[in-house]
């Protein structure tokens, strides 16, 4: 499995901010939105690009183009925190979603929605789910976007924990995997350490 985890002094920086409990939703945002430029940035320096022309005010030169079809899809509701971001770098990304709920007493994750674009096997697949935690989460909708044609799939976080790591390795060992931070493992109750707290809550204020 590929883990990239971004080495950046902004994304430090934003990280510091948004880990500390007293930055209120208003301003998690705002961090949540740079991290994932950041994050965005790094997992699609690779993509392919096409040569085209264009006409410049002085003359006729070749420039690139994205070569290659993307779709981000945000797990509902914390993805939904780091779409803005992916949009913003990439507009044409077409955008599906995915509903997964996590029971707060086994953390075992269960779908309750799903609405992708058809077709993804062109298509790089950018699965947006803030928090890597025990890994479930990331490989039930991993393994669904597969299921219905999806061929590279990344996944883009914003903190992980080795044990989503270890166990996504072990479930689905072609994964590429970005994260802003590889923190130092889980809680009992499955939160990561030392962590942000529930992603979700921070953002919308919940
Ligand atoms: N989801 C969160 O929002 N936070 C964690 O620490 C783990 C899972």
């Amino acid at each position: 499995m590929a883990l990239h985890v971004v080495r950046h002094p902004l994304v430090e920086d934003a990280l510091a901010a948004l880990r500390d409990r007293r930055t209120a939703s208003e301003e998690f945002r705002r961090l949540a939105h740079r991290l994932s430029l950041l994050v965005v940035a790094e997992a699609t320096r690779d993509l392919p690009t096409v040569e085209e022309e264009v006409e410049t005010p002085l003359e006729v030169t070749k420039v690139r183009r994205l070569g290659r079809r993307v779709v981000a899809v945000p797990v509902l509701r914390a993805g939904l925190g780091m779409l803005d971001a992916f949009l913003e770098i990439v507009p044409s990304a077409q955008v599906g979603h995915y509903g997964l709920e996590r029971d707060e007493r086994t953390a075992v994750a269960r779908r309750y929605y799903e609405k992708v674009p058809a077709d993804l096997g062109d298509a790089v697949v950018y699965l947006l789910d803030p928090m890597l935690a025990t890994g479930g989460s990331a490989a039930h909708a991993m393994e669904g976007l597969n299921g219905v044609g999806g061929r590279t799939v990344r996944l883009l976080s914003i903190v992980a924990a080795p044990e989503g790591v270890a166990y996504l390795e072990r479930t689905i060992p072609d994964a590429e995997v970005y994260t802003a931070a590889l923190d130092r493992a889980l809680n009992d109750r499955k939160f990561i350490l030392p962590g942000l707290g529930d992603f979700g809550d921070r953002l919308f204020g919940t």
